[in-house]
């Protein structure tokens, strides 16, 4: 049992679907948001035993837009976990947040109830390219909402971006990353585009359309978004993912060393020791088996040791922390040099990662080239 627990809590609802969105979100409605939030209280008293007295070192309120939901909702949830399990102290309580979701005194109030860590999906400040994406907010809109949530006393916010965007030129991107780091966030999400293939956007671009950004290309744009952003004070700690110094992400760290964490709600994903599930992606069908009685997966399973050996490195391979290679031994019972011997001198001798005091650190190219790594391993 890692000593770390989490939380993730998915609240599912949007304002509108964005056109290339393929996570489990569902336009806001009241008449489904109301008996889910019911369902999910007396799903977290029921949970609660999980935690086993441990306290949540993080909670993450993720989506959906969870800022959409009223103020005193999310602070009831939060309170809920404080109560039914227990918050560590200096627990990490962060909220995903669309910048058209938030007004000073919302940010006040969730910050009261101890929100400490916002994550603002601004995904660009260019209001062409947020049209072009289908978003509600526009560039001014993230402004007034990070100068608001200063304002509100959040000392850890974090700018969610995405590159790669149709129509957007290299010199365009690294404009949009430059506007968002003249913000001075605290933490970056730096993303490529991704385009699920059931979405509006997955269906225009497997016909050509919108004309998107080449693998090479995208390489030669990467290079210089990294000297911004380390120019800028925030240095690369996951593939995708910059913080300054003591703002790194913890619940995502933690869920990236293979740790523990607790799940509620339609669709969010838990971890405990090597067993790993998931609740059903269906807001009502939640509610009404949380309301009989019922446990609403949609899938458990125990993952073997040397499945578990083999997340940590994908997973690892993918932060600058790298694999704890002492802790893959374990779970194997002294067998890494004998199962992962010949991937690992592979690693190393590509030059994708270096051997260090018992880890596995890879190298810059090595992030660049993660998923490749981590699939000597598979
Ligand atoms: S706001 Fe986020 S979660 Fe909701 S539809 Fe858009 S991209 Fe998906």
């Amino acid at each position: 049992m890692s000593a770390e627990l989490g939380l993730y809590i998915h609240l599912p609802f949007c304002p509108s679907r964005c056109p290339y969105c393929d996570f489990f979100a569902l336009p806001w409605s009241s008449g489904s948001a109301r008996p889910l939030l019911a369902a999910m209280h007396v799903h977290l008293e029921r949970l609660a035993p999980l935690a086993q007295g441990r306290r949540l070192a993080s909670l993450y309120l993720g989506g959906g837009t969870p800022s959409m939901w009223p103020a005193r909702d999310l602070a009831g949830l939060i309170q809920a976990a404080r109560q039914r399990i227990g918050l560590a102290q200096a627990a990490e309580i962060s909220l995903e947040a669309n910048p058209g979701t938030v007004s000073q005194g919302k940010l006040e109030a969730l910050r009261q109830a101890g929100v400490n860590r916002l994550s603002l999906g601004a995904q660009s400040l260019d209001d062409g390219l947020l049209a072009r994406l289908g978003r509600r907010h526009d560039a001014a809109q993230t402004r007034r909402a990070l100068a608001a949530a200063r304002r509100a006393g959040f000392e850890n916010i974090s700018l969610d971006l995405i590159y790669g965007l149709p129509g957007q030129s290299q010199d365009m991107a690294c404009a949009d990353l430059a506007r968002a780091l003249a913000l001075e966030p605290d933490h970056l999400s730096y993303y490529e585009l991704t385009l699920g293939a059931d979405t509006p956007f997955g269906r225009l671009y497997a016909k050509g359309r919108p004309p998107l950004p080449g693998e090479d290309e995208l390489a030669d744009w990467e290079e210089r978004a990294w000297e911004l952003v380390r120019k800028a004070g925030l240095e690369r700690y996951e593939v995708s993912n910059f913080a300054r110094p003591g703002r790194r992400c913890r619940h995502n760290q933690a869920t990236w060393r293979g740790g523990d964490y607790l799940a509620l709600g339609p669709g969010a994903h838990g971890h405990l020791a090597g067993v790993r599930w998931a609740f059903v992606a269906d807001a009502r069908g939640y509610a009404e088996q949380v309301r009989q009685g019922g446990e609403p997966l949609a899938f458990r399973e125990e993952v073997d040791p040397r499945g578990r050996g083999l997340e940590l490195f994908m997973l690892g391979l993918r932060t600058t922390e790298g694999v704890d290679m002492q802790a893959v031994d374990r779970l194997l019972g002294g067998g890494l040099e004998k199962e992962w011997g010949a991937a690992l001198a592979q690693a190393v001798s590509l030059g994708w990662a270096r051997r260090r005091a018992g880890r596995l650190i890879p190298t810059p190219r090595g992030l660049t080239m993660a998923d490749a790594a981590a699939a000597l391993f598979a």
